[in-house]
């Protein structure tokens, strides 16, 4: 088991490559895994929170409130006893937080890194699911990390934002984050009989090497499903290869060490 609470957040500013689903199953898996998650909703749209099983209407308490320091993070975190990790819920609301941390004058990155402070030693991981663009909840997300997972869809235009949010990682390096990694590329909905997706994948091979994960989850329909009945894939349907494949990701990332 790990000493350190190890901070993940899953980033890719591009919207529907899988950042939100690998969040909430590779927490469900970890947690199988008895690692002791938290799962952080820092992306307006909530998708985290409704996959675990939270309406996100509902809520007392979100990220927002711990963000603007107006509640204690202890307060608004929630057991999804089902899914088998803790959550600190999003919502809508966040998109208030960009214009809030905006105005601060100074440490406005530093934001959630402060607000998960108290609680990250209560957890061996911490996953925090980003918004789909490079924005101030991002650089939150990559300021509290150590380390950044990238899920990436093998198709033509997958490659063109990866620069950007390398270099966005490589600025928050050199100055509020020196320790920051990227610790590897998850390729989503992956389908190897397509020769687009083995050709993007063969370009990350050469760029990546070691970077690139060697768990692919493949497009399935079973995880696609999973979020409307408020659950990780692997308690919907555990035995779907999508529900398998998230169990071998969490598998690879302990093994190398990662989390
Ligand atoms: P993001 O958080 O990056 O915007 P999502 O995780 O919400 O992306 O995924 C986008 C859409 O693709 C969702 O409808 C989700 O259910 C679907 N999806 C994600 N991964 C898979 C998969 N392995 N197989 C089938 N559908 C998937
Ligand atoms: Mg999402």
């Amino acid at each position: 088991m790990p000493l350190v609470t190890k901070i993940i957040a899953l980033t890719n500013q591009k919207g529907g490559v899988g950042k939100t689903t690998t969040a909430v199953n590779l927490a469900a898996s970890l947690a199988a895994l008895d690692r002791r998650v938290l799962l952080v909703d820092l992306d307006p749209q909530g998708h985290a929170t409704m996959g675990s099983g939270v309406d996100k209407h509902e809520l007392d308490g979100s990220v927002l409130d711990v963000l603007l320091g107006d509640k204690r993070a202890s307060e608004v975190i929630l057991d999804c006893p089902i899914a088998g990790y803790a959550l600190l819920p999003g919502n809508g609301d966040l998109t208030a937080a960009e214009v809030a941390l905006l105005d601060r004058e100074e440490g406005r990155e530093r934001c959630l890194q402060e607000a998960i402070q108290s609680v990250a030693s209560e957890y061996d991981v911490v996953l925090i699911d980003s918004p789909p663009s490079l924005n101030m909840l991002t650089v939150n997300a990559l300021t509290a990390a150590h380390g950044v997972l990238i899920p990436l869809q093998c198709e033509f235009y997958a490659l063109e934002g990866l620069s950007a949010l390398l270099d966005t990682v490589e600025q928050l390096q050199a100055s509020v984050n020196p320790s920051l990694e990227v610790l590897g590329i998850v390729r989503t909905m992956f389908d190897a009989r397509n020769s687009l997706t083995r050709d993007v994948s063969k370009q990350l091979m050469d760029y990546f090497g070691d970077g690139l994960l060697k768990t692919t989850i493949p497009r399935n329909v079973r995880v696609a499903e999973a979020p409307s009945h408020g659950l990780p894939v692997t308690k919907y349907a555990r035995f779907s290869r999508g529900s398998q494949a998230y169990r071998v990701l969490a598998k690879e990332l302990i093994r190398r060490q990662l989390i």
